[in-house]
């Protein structure tokens, strides 16, 4: 083998690559991974604007591989920062030496199958060529970031920033104008921290989003102690939920799964209750506290009034209060935001909400937003405006199969795959967490072990049979999409017009991408597939 020829390349360091690396090397195979970052981290390399914390509850979103790692590590807070996040990110990466295997600044440009060599081309910006027999994109859900597409945004003369590009050098917001745009998790989470240090913060709001109150707090050690000593159990229990896998880390797992309580089922009173205590204990786990409110229209209406009446206690000024109700979505159809102080800090005097359905946006100028009304002076421009989500980064690669087509032209109507695994006429190409897997509506960690952990099987099933090549059937990948689908329309989410259906990309297909089903059964559906010899796979 020539020096650029591996068994396997990864494409990414986030916490998917560098636990895809890790066992592979265990393997003895040879491996290289690819990084257009300076670090490991992936989105928590990028994404470090102000507030930036996880909306999953530090001890559930960690890895789970190690249990000495696990015992090691200590989480600070219930909701962790993102700096202690990307310094659990480099801490494995030092642990289990996986450093000297990624190549960092290298971003994948394109990926070719090879066909007399069986193997994937894989050639970065910076001229460096790869070949490996398997290509494994662990690129992330959530890594192509959105501009938006307003007038004028080049020729702002202040201080600029996006959050998920944010400096890695401090960013000062004293006597300083800010305005923000973008009012999804991110926005949420910079607000308050922003307004701590502005002299006078604009929020320019397109669509309210529904946000619940994290209720973060610093980890109590005897707390800690005793539930590391259950990690297993509670581990077993995030993995095969019927949820997203996040747990409920107040319950002990040995209680088993608590019933989901319906609407139906409920008194008025009951249901207001339930609610009052999922919002008293904060987190994104409040959507699950009624059972079907994802599902039943006259549920997910009663929770949506809840929150409007919650909004308009915490925001004094009626006008700004009504504005922050969402009315355009069912509730959790769109990725619900847990924040800290968001409401509460539309109370401050130097604080403004500006309702862009209202007032909108005419042009960015050289000196601030112009809105139909009045322009707004700004010194400083942050814009919180999204991704593409789920297929931008797998589709900004260029990757084209043995048969001469793209993933973007096979995905030229929303994304195929089968399992959210692999894409048929893409042979030996593995998505970790791709669009069809539960990914983005369940806890990243449990996702990313569980696929990894899939792909490694199937590596060794292939070795063991001196298998070559491996690819989804046309057949089982348009069965699984068409269950997909099934899943998502037997739920509210189609409606919620979010990013979770490419809404939020001029001209992307609308097609609801991840899995709704839950981790557990998607896990059982998995293993299935595995157990009867890799089931709707075809090997050469
Ligand atoms: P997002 O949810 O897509 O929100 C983007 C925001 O930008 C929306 O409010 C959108 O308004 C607004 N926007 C876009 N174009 C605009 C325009 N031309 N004019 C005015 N407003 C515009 O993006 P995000 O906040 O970055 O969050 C994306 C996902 O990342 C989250 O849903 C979550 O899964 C993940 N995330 C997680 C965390 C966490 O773990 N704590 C934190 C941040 C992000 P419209 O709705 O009107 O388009």
């Amino acid at each position: 083998m020539s020096s650029n020829q591996y068994d396997v390349v990864i494409v990414g360091a986030g916490f998917a690559g560098l636990y895809m690396l890790h066992r592979v090397l265990a393997t003895g195979r040879t491996v290289r991974v690819l990084e257009q970052a300076s670090d490991v981290g992936g989105t928590w390399y990028f994404n470090r604007y102000p507030g930036a914390r996880c909306d999953a509850e530090s001890l559930a979103y960690s890895y789970s591989f190690s249990s000495d790692l696990e015992q090691d590590w200590t989480w600070s807070e219930r909701y962790a920062q993102q700096p202690e996040i990307l310094a659990y990110a480099r801490h494995v990466a030092d642990r289990f030496d996986l450093r000297r295997h990624i190549d960092f600044d290298s971003r994948v440009a394109s990926a070719v199958w090879d066909e007399p060599q069986g193997a994937w081309v894989v050639a970065t910006s910076q001229n460096q060529i790869l070949q490996a027999k398997v290509c494994i994109m662990a690129t992330g859900c959530l890594s192509v970031p959105r501009r938006p597409d307003i007038d004028g945004l080049e020729h702002f003369s202040g201080n600029f920033y996006q959050a998920s590009q944010w400096p890695t050098e401090p960013v000062n917001f004293k006597d300083q104008r800010v305005g923000l745009i973008g009012t999804g998790s991110s926005g949420i989470q910079a607000v308050p921290v922003i307004a701590s240090e502005a002299d006078e913060l604009t929020v320019f709001q397109r669509t309210p989003n529904f946000s619940v109150p994290a209720h973060n707090k610093v980890l109590d050690a005897d707390w800690v102690d005793a539930f590391k000593k259950r990690y297993a159990e509670h581990r077993e229990n995030h993995r095969q939920g019927i949820g997203s896998g996040f747990g409920d880390l107040a319950v002990l797992p040995q209680a088993g799964p608590i019933d989901p309580v319906l609407f139906e089922s409920l008194t008025e009173d009951q249901a207001n209750s339930i609610l009052e205590a999922a919002w008293e204990r904060g987190g994104a786990r409040f959507m699950g506290a009624i059972g079907d409110t994802l599902m039943n229209p006259v549920a997910n209406a009663f929770v949506q009034n809840f929150v409007h009446q919650k909004i308009k206690r915490l925001v004094r000024d009626p006008e700004t209060a009504t504005a922050l109700c969402p009315s355009n979505h069912p509730i959790g159809t769109r990725r619900i935001c847990v924040d800290s102080n968001y409401y509460e800090t539309y109370n401050l005097p130097h604080v403004r909400l500006v309702n862009l359905r209202k007032d909108p946006i005419v042009k960015i100028t050289e000196l601030g937003v112009q809105l139909q009304s009045e322009h707004v002076a700004l010194d400083t421009l942050v814009i919180a405006t999204g991704f593409d989500a789920m297929t931008g980064a797998l589709l900004s690669m260029n990757v084209m199969g043995p048969e001469g087509f793209t993933l973007a032209e096979a995905w030229s109507e929303g994304p195929k795959t089968y399992l959210g695994l692999m894409a048929h006429g893409f042979p030996n190409l593995f998505m970790i967490t791709g669009p069809g897997s539960p990914s983005v509506l369940s806890n990243m960690m449990v996702s990313i072990e569980q696929h990894v952990d899939f792909v490694m099987g199937c590596l060794e099933f292939m070795g063991d049979r001196d298998h070559q090549r491996v690819e989804p059937s046309a057949e089982s990948q348009s069965g699984w999409m068409q269950h997909v689908q099934e899943v998502a329309n037997s739920t509210l989410f189609p409606q919620g017009g979010s990013w979770y259906l490419g809404a939020n990309v001029p001209g992307k297909p609308r097609v609801f991408m991840p899995y709704a089903a839950g981790v557990g059964p998607y896990r059982l559906a998995c293993d299935a597939v595995a157990k009867a010899g890799y089931r709707g796979f075809e090997f050469a």
